[in-house]
């Protein structure tokens, strides 16, 4: 089971202090989905993964993160509103803020992350266009990452961001070539690309192809 305790956070922007939902522990029964979405109960922590200051709206992992906006920044049309992506779950656009910060501050893999909480989030939300749409922003971020962090899980990962955002010939046409050494990244690539050749945007999970005749 998952338990949760209230801890105070001081906002390192405005320096003020909030109460904030956090997990004591968590644990996870069954396999991740194909973008590494945790299975549940770990699943349905995703709450508790952003944090909002009620006075000047910083939104980070936790309000206490240091970071280089202010609250000139935090101010502006484009950060309330999302940069005009008017999404159908708060949550979605809290962590839609998160990234836009950890953008600002340079941190680009952070900011990649938040792209793809957020696109969890629409996805409960059933916000599908906007899910699309973040899907998209966040395997073009994990491209840049790529080019200074480049590992399998990102590679895989990609692979799922553009297939479900439904790039199917760009997926075909950048992992033609990649070859994976581990062999359940070999049977994940290979299990993408055919999906990908029938144009399945769904959300598959690792088990499908675990149980999938080698
Ligand atoms: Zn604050």
């Amino acid at each position: 089971m998952t338990t949760y305790f209230t801890a105070e956070y001081t906002c390192a922007v405005c320096g003020q202090r909030h109460p904030f939902t956090v997990v004591g522990s968590t644990n996870r029964f069954g396999y991740p989905d194909l973008d590494l979405r945790p299975a549940p109960m770990e699943r349905d922590t995703i709450h508790t993964w952003v944090q909002t200051c009620p006075d000047c709206g910083y939104t980070a992992g936790t309000i206490d993160k240091e970071t280089s906006v202010d609250e000139t920044w935090l101010s502006r049309e484009a950060y309330k509103t999302c940069e005009g992506i008017a999404f159908g779950s708060q949550l979605a656009a809290k962590f839609y803020r998160s990234y836009m910060v950890h953008l600002y501050d340079d941190d680009i893999e952070r900011a990649a992350y938040n792209l793809l909480y957020c696109a969890w989030a629409c996805d409960d939300a059933r916000d599908i266009e906007n899910a699309v749409k973040v899907r998209a922003k966040a395997a073009d971020l994990f491209a840049e990452v790529s080019k200074t962090n480049d590992n399998d899980d990102l590679k895989l990962l990609r692979m799922d961001l553009l297939r479900r955002s439904g790039q199917f010939d760009r997926l075909l046409n950048e992992y033609r070539t990649v070859i994976f050494s581990d062999d359940l990244y070999k049977r994940i690539a290979s299990f993408q690309m055919k999906r990908a050749i029938v144009h399945d945007t769904g959300c598959h999970s690792v088990e499908e192809v675990v149980m999938l005749p080698k």
